[in-house]
């Protein structure tokens, strides 16, 4: 399911620069940007500019080369801010936590604790 036809996403806006961000990353197709409310020493949202894919399943169907290119960015993010060690959280569906239908992973990363992982 595509979500092209619909309203800009907050990330789109992110993209063209209509709301402000703290961008960490660019490259033609991919953008990462510190999340807003950060849940890690060092929590950076990364996303593919188009907002074709709602989320990871679908862009892995898709174009598994652009999910492939933006590990290699989050990875590259984490080698400068983390020591290259990192967690990197794709939220899949409402009771996941997804709140943006644009695919996006959250690469967290600082002295993370294993038990952090998640809670209910
Ligand atoms: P998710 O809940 O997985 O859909 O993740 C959405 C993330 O986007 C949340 O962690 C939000 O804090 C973050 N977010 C929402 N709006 C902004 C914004 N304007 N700038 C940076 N991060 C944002």
């Amino acid at each position: 399911m595509s979500s092209s036809g619909a309203e800009p996403s907050i990330f789109s806006r992110i993209v063209a620069r209509e709301i402000p961000a703290t961008i960490v990353a660019e490259t033609d197709r991919i953008i990462a940007f510190n999340d807003i409310h950060p849940q890690a020493p060092v929590h950076v949202v990364i996303t593919t500019k188009t907002q074709q894919y709602r989320n990871v399943v679908e862009l892995a169907a898709a174009e598994p080369a652009l999910l492939a290119e933006l590990v290699d960015v989050a990875r590259q993010i984490a080698d400068e801010r983390t020591g290259g060690e990192f967690r990197l959280v794709f939220n899949t569906g409402p009771s996941a936590g997804q709140t943006v239908f644009h695919v996006h992973a959250h690469i967290m990363g600082g002295q993370l604790k294993e038990g952090s992982l998640g809670s209910h």
